[in-house]
């Protein structure tokens, strides 16, 4: 008896460590994945060879951790492309990056309110992050999603937005104040500009989406938008903000 038990606590340990020490499961590219990027995805386009490679070797590492899951709709390799992307090219000047705080993503057909999540009764939230039983979940709107990486669709870019709010989290708080990525002597010059900019927009002398005057948080996301979707015009237009988050980022979007 006492000899089974034992050989149940070292089988007990010996599963656990096989579990515990699986590398991370690298997740499948769709067929023409290359095409499609280049077609898709303009900072991915931009890359030189070595860096197209490098995101490529990203989006296989998210997509090997994360799920998507289409809630009445179809899930197709562009879309799972296109959810990767938004997911890696915050993250891509850090050599190694896993978003702990993320498992499962729900593609939405449309627009959904924030009480039921229904596309059907006021319908006007394009994405989110969830928070306690949503805990570890993303949920975006299809089209949304879409519109962000279409050439028209300006400073915009909703996947972008929602994992710029999971850098913000890693921390413990979605307060606009990314902790873990900022250097503490940058804190204070930070606050300090998202509160001028915000001022800023409240008085109609800024070009950032006037959604990021709801608070800090909801600033520094319509901000990386704009900072990864029109680097040149963000540089010129507020080149102090450009600067501290060229650091928070460890990446400059004009020198790929
Ligand atoms: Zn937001």
């Amino acid at each position: 008896m006492t000899q089974i038990l034992i050989l149940l606590v070292i089988a007990g340990f010996i599963i656990f460590f096989i579990r515990y020490k699986k590398p991370v499961k690298l997740g499948e590219l769709p067929d023409g994945y290359r095409d499609l990027l280049s077609k898709h995805v303009a900072f991915y386009r931009d890359l030189d060879e070595e860096g197209k490679l490098l995101f490529e070797k990203k989006l296989k590492e998210l997509l090997g951790y994360i799920r998507i899951h289409g809630v009445k709709t179809d899930v197709t390799g562009l879309d799972r492309l296109l959810v990767a992307s938004s997911g890696v090219i915050p993250i891509f000047g850090f050599p190694e990056w896993k978003y702990y705080n993320l498992k499962d993503i729900l593609l939405y057909p449309g627009a959904f309110n924030e009480t039921d999540f229904s596309t059907e009764k006021d319908p006007d939230i394009l994405g989110m992050v969830g928070n306690g039983t949503m805990q570890r979940m993303m949920i975006l709107s299809k089209p949304a999603l879409h519109h962000g990486f279409e050439n028209t669709s300006g400073q915009g870019n909703t996947g972008i937005h929602e994992f710029v709010h999971l850098l913000d989290k890693e921390d413990g708080d979605v307060d606009g104040l990314p902790e873990a990525l900022l250097e503490k002597q940058y804190t204070l010059p930070w606050l300090n500009l998202v509160a001028k900019e915000i001022g800023a927009i409240k008085e109609g002398h800024s070009d950032i989406n006037v959604y990021g005057v709801k608070n800090k948080a909801e600033f520094f996301a319509v901000a990386a938008e704009y900072f990864f979707e029109q680097p040149d015009l963000f540089k010129v237009h507020h080149p102090e903000l450009y600067e501290i988050m060229t650091r928070i980022f460890n990446q400059n979007p004009l020198k790929k």
